[in-house]
């Protein structure tokens, strides 16, 4: 149940100068009056927030005619009304995240049932661009899908930036989580260190570097997209890089020594990859403690 609290009219704490909100004014049949934060008034009625909310007052709440006064603004709570009244409802395409926000929190707190799912809809447009709030409400009101999402947005970010804003149940599953994409570039690196037999020291060296490198990328789809660049294809192979000092009369014998498989090394190296990161586990599956990471 939402805090509802019902202001008087001396209530000093208010603006002096209500006025009505122009998409709600009072006509035949309005018996209840909002008053939004910044001052606005709404009138609304009963009957329809008893049928269509969860935490909104009901005929049997008595407001003796004062005003019910909410924390949110007026543009968020003409926005939410919407949802409470026989009409068309709005499709918030194109909503900016600063609104959407603060309305599918309202939706959510209030329990205005049929705005909360457009609302997580939306959410799910903004998971790139707003990826840790997007997943502070996904795992605030228990929307998995938004929560796999913006998590995916967040999985390459480092890890105290986001576990000084989890909840404490979270905090254990997010650094599981965190642990199973650090376990990709250990595996990978040490697969580099430990195979000897296929490519140079040079090329080794550099492979490495590279998987560090990665590692460090900040999110989810440039990594992907370096990953890609460096895929060695029919056209573009991966050569030895050994340098080779084309003054010396033994060039051709050196250039014999270079290593013979650095591109079939890259190429596993870079399927390797891909299929790990996209065996990752979703985070929800943390949550829900079934920790099964990638082979
Ligand atoms: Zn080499």
């Amino acid at each position: 149940m939402a805090d509802i609290t019902v202001a008087g009219p001396s209530n000093s704490n208010q603006p002096l100068l209500d006025k009505t909100h122009e998409g709600f004014p009072e006509t035949n049949g309005t018996d209840l009056v909002i008053r939004s934060s910044d001052g606005f008034l709404f009138h609304l009625h009963r009957k329809y927030l008893e049928a269509t909310t969860g935490s909104f007052p009901g005929p049997e709440f008595d407001t003796h005619g004062e005003v019910i006064q909410l924390s949110e603004p007026a543009d968020v709570l003409a926005l939410l009304f919407q949802f409470v009244t026989p009409a068309r409802q709005p499709h918030l395409r194109g909503l900016r995240f600063s609104l959407l926000d603060p309305l599918a929190e309202a939706a959510n707190k209030y329990e205005v049932f049929s705005a909360m799912n457009i609302c997580e809809n939306r959410l799910m447009e903004h998971t790139s661009a707003y990826p840790r709030q997007t997943m502070m409400h996904g795992l605030k009101h228990d929307y998995p899908l938004l929560v796999a999402r913006a998590s995916l947005s967040l999985a390459r970010a480092p890890l105290l930036t986001i576990i000084d804003h989890l909840p404490v149940h979270c905090i254990t599953p997010w650094i599981e989580y965190h642990e199973a994409w650090k376990c990709i570039f250990k595996d990978v690196i040490n697969s580099c260190i430990k195979d000897n037999a296929h490519i140079c020291e040079n090329c080794r060296s550099s492979l490495i570097l590279w998987v560090m490198d990665l590692e460090a990328t900040a999110t989810l789809a440039t990594l992907s997209s370096k990953i890609t660049q460096q895929t060695p294809t029919p056209s573009q192979p991966r050569a030895c890089i050994a340098p080779v000092d084309r003054t010396s009369p033994y060039s051709s014998i050196l250039t014999l020594s270079r290593c013979k498989q650095p591109n079939e090394v890259m190429i596993l190296t870079c399927r390797t990859l891909q299929d790990r990161i996209k065996a990752v586990p979703p985070f929800s599956q943390f949550m829900k403690g079934k920790r099964q990471r990638g082979t």
